[in-house]
């Protein structure tokens, strides 16, 4: 996930910002300010206690915020991201948006501080004030807002300068400006981010060599179920000799052999810039699986590759295949390889189906010469990495 905090004293042009990031980001827009303006207008009991405190300019007790920010966090687990504004605004309240982040195997991804002297605030809200209709943007009140946050919010930067994510911008250059500044912060994060693609396509299509070329050319892991359990096998392992009664039988292995495999696969891959799975998810329950496994990882899959070729070509380049030493299990017989045709079809294509609903499966023409089809994904690829970023 992606979670910002736009912070800065009332008037720095938080909201201002926020309406562009939320579109450009996809994120999920939290504005405690928000949020209890609009209790305050529907008279909740919420609303009636936070009132006069926002009047008179002074912070709405931490009790009440975590009420509110939980709530609207919990109850929207499956965005790209948050984007927060006026919050957090007290230590208490780092502390709080810290453990919420946790509970969804995320964190706040920066923390960007919009810098304006006092008296431009001032300025900004008493000009907002003529139109807003706010009863906190006059100048009175506004002079108390900003020694509340001189005194309550400024040492939340502390906490996280500690945890190394927090970043300023200078908040006084026009909108464009500013935006440009906090894009920029944005982007050096994203950077970060790990690419994950799931390549399917039939035995055949040429999934595993692509896969491999490119993981090398995009500095990606490439992780192919089938090598991992073959590795197993050839090392004659207990899981390995489980897998060789499965594989002469050209049935799929069991999931659960696959997913402990994965897990540690995942888990051991330190600083990679992102992985490209072949032959894995396989199954439905794996891709549930998959997702899981990344989202520990706070990442999620990137983008879908599907390699197309027609069923002859398929049959033909692996009965060539059989007979050179690229050979796999299944290759030894017609009746094993229809056999492992018939389980792509049946439990591989509903993964693909299920995807298509969720994500953009990318469809690539898998004839024509190796390199003709690898330029075909790279540029895919490099188009779904600048997307990214
Ligand atoms: P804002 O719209 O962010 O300027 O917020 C308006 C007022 O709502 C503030 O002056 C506070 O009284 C109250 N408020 C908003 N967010 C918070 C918060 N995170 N903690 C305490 N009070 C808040």
């Amino acid at each position: 996930m992606l979670n910002i905090a736009l912070f800065g004293p009332p008037g720095a042009g938080k909201g201002t910002q926020s309406e562009f990031l939320i579109t450009r980001y996809s994120l999920y827009y939290i504005s405690t300010g928000d949020i209890l303006r609009k209790e305050i207008a529907e008279k909740t009991k919420l609303g009636l206690e936070a009132q006069s405190i926002i009047a008179s300019g002074g912070l709405v007790s931490d009790e009440i915020i975590v009420q509110i920010i939980e709530k609207t966090i919990t109850e929207h687990p499956d965005v790209k991201g948050f984007l927060f504004d006026g919050f957090p605004r007290t230590y208490i309240q780092a502390y709080i948006l810290e453990g919420l982040m946790l509970k969804l195997n995320t964190s706040l991804t920066r923390l960007i501080s919009l810098n304006v002297p006092e008296e431009e605030s001032v300025k900004r809200l008493v000009s907002r004030g003529e139109t807003s209709g706010r009863p906190d943007d006059t100048e009175l009140v506004i002079r108390t807002r900003l020694k509340e946050y001189n005194e309550k919010t400024l040492p939340v930067l502390q906490f996280y300068k500690e945890r190394g994510i927090y970043s300023e911008v200078d908040g006084t250059g026009s909108i464009g400006e500013v935006t440009e500044q906090i894009t920029e912060i944005i982007r050096n994060e994203l950077s970060k981010r790990l690419l994950n693609i799931v390549l399917f396509g039939y035995p055949g299509s040429g999934r595993g060599s692509q896969g491999k070329a490119l993981a090398k050319r995009f500095d990606l892991e490439y992780v192919a179920a089938g090598a991992m359990l073959e590795q197993e096998v050839e090392h004659n392992t207990d899981t390995g000799k489980r897998i060789r009664e499965f594989y002469e039988k050209g049935l799929l292995v069991p999931d659960e052999i696959v997913v402990q495999l994965m897990e540690k696969k995942i888990a051991c891959s330190k600083n990679v810039k992102g992985f490209i799975f072949k032959g894995f998810p396989r199954t439905l329950v794996q891709s549930y699986i998959l997702d899981g496994l990344l989202k520990k990882h706070d990442s999620s899959i990137s983008m879908i590759i599907e390699i197309e070729v027609p069923t002859l070509e398929l049959i033909s380049r692996l009965d060539e295949r059989s007979r050179t030493d690229r050979r796999v299990p299944y290759d030894s017989s017609t009746a094993k390889l229809v056999k492992r045709l018939q389980e792509h079809e049946l439990k591989t294509v509903p993964v693909i189906e299920k995807y298509k609903q969720q994500h953009t499966v990318i469809k690539i023409n898998g004839m024509g010469t190796f390199d003709e089809v690898l330029e075909r994904i790279a540029s895919e690829i490099d188009i779904a990495f600048k997307h990214m970023r």
